[in-house]
Parts: C-alpha cells; structure tokens; sequence
C-alpha cells in the first residue's frame, strides 16, 4: 500500500512518501515557472512527458554505472525514487554558450565551447541560485573535497553519454542542470537525482536550431507542449510527435 503523505511541492514536482522510509515518489506537474517563479504557466501534458524523459534518461545513465535516485515509473506522472537528502549545489553543464552564461560574459548564444565547462550554484530561491565557486562549496561546508571531485568527475560522464544519446537522434545537448544527493540509507553514497528533461536541459535541433526546451516557454516562442513532445518522439516514447 502506497501511503500518499505529501513531504515536498516544488514548482514543477510534488514528492510523496511510501511505506518505505527509503523510497518516495515524484510526481511530475505541468505547472511552469521561469526567472524563479516571476512568470507563470502551464505546458500541457509536460507532467507526462517529462516523467517518461527522465526515466529514459536516467535508465541511460544507470545502465553505464551512472548511480541514480530513480527506481521506477509507476504512473504517468509519477516515479519511484530513492530517498536522499539534496546537496545544496546544482552543477550546471554547457558545451555551447548559451543562457545565463551568454549574458554573464557577453558573448554570442551557440559559441561551441572547446571543452565542457562544469558552473556551481548553490540551491537557494531566495537568493535566486547564485553562481559560486569550488571554495564556497569548502568553507561553507555544502559538500566535501571527495564528493565534490566525485560529482564533477561523474557530470563530465553524464555529458558524454547525454550528448552523444541526444546526438544519435538529431539534437545538441547545449547545457542542462544536475543535482545530486546522499541517500537516506547510506549517505555516504551519492547519486544523480532530480530531473532530466526539456526543463532543465536546453536541447537545439541540429538540422534549424530550433529551440526544443523550456527557452520557448520563457522567452515565449510558443509550441512548447509541441517542442516537449518532439523530444520525446524522437527519443522513441510517443508514437506521435504532437
Ligand atoms: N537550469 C535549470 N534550473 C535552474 C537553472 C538552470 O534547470 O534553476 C538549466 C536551464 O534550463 C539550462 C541550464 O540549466 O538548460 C543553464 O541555465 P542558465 O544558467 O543559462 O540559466 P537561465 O538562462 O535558464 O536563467
């Protein structure tokens, strides 16, 4: 018996405990928000979409010996996940230029950078998730010298596999944001948690560049629920692109 004691609700994810202290589950709204919850809206069926992506994604990832909070998709909107308490860091990955980064440094969207580059940021929306440095991570205690090395070793892995996944079907992976988190029966094992998806992942079509990700949401592109579902057709989750 599932036991639907809601502990969480995030802008885009609701987490529900189960009679297992150690597992939760996700379930996946289609609310939206950008610029930290200033605008407001809903994508149809994203809830749905960004589920079956993740779980793509993650299983990817887990089948390379990726560690990942996912356990398995129950519903359409809803995952089972293991437990874990969140490092307060979000790594961003970029391998083109684009977003926050074209506007901090002032340089052109789409530059391909000649390595990845991994960003920190420390998970905090009233502050606005503020970009920091590998010594704030050490002073403030946020995360160790280990696992800090672990987590940039393990995000430059993540993005080779991701890259050249979403390569295979036509599609650079420009830049996209990790979380990671201890698990709750063993903190001192890490894994990938969260979400992967058009929400937290800025994906262009390789052949027009189109924009298939939140950017069409923010900056009001439309046919978002129509970019979302592209993704996902092309990954081979829905036998229809719309
Ligand atoms: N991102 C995210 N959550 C955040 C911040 C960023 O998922 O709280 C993702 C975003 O979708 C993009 C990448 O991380 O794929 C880099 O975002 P950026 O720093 O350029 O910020 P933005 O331009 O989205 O404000």
């Amino acid at each position: 018996m599932i036991d639907r004691q809601k502990l969480y609700e995030g802008k885009a994810k609701v987490l529900f405990a189960t009679d297992d202290p150690h597992v939760l589950i996700q379930y996946f709204k289609d609310d939206a928000t950008a610029f930290n919850g200033v605008k407001k809206g809903a994508i149809h069926d994203k809830g749905v979409i960004n589920n079956r992506i993740t779980e793509r994604l993650m299983t990817i990832l887990e089948a390379v010996g990726i560690p990942v909070h996912f356990l398995e998709r129950i519903s359409e909107r809803e995952q089972k996940i293991r437990r874990v308490d969140i490092v307060p860091v979000e790594l961003v990955v970029r391998n083109r230029v684009a977003g926050s980064m074209a506007k901090r440094l002032g340089r052109e969207e789409g530059e391909i950078l000649p390595r990845p580059v991994v960003e920190f940021y420390y998970k905090s929306d009233p502050l606005d998730d503020p970009l920091i440095t590998l010594d704030h991570i050490a002073v403030f205690g946020w995360a160790s010298a280990a696992e800090v090395a672990w987590i940039q070793q393990t995000a430059l892995r993540i993005n080779d596999v991701l890259r050249g996944y979403f390569a295979s079907i036509g599609i650079h992976l420009v830049d996209y944001k990790l979380e990671f988190g201890r698990l709750s029966e063993d903190p001192r094992k890490l894994v990938l948690a969260d979400e992967i998806s058009p929400d937290t992942c800025r994906l262009w079509d390789m052949k027009t560049g189109k924009k298939l990700d939140k950017d069409r949401f923010r900056r009001d592109l439309g046919e978002v629920s129509e970019a979302y579902h592209e993704v996902a057709f092309r990954m081979g989750l829905f036998t229809t692109s719309s």
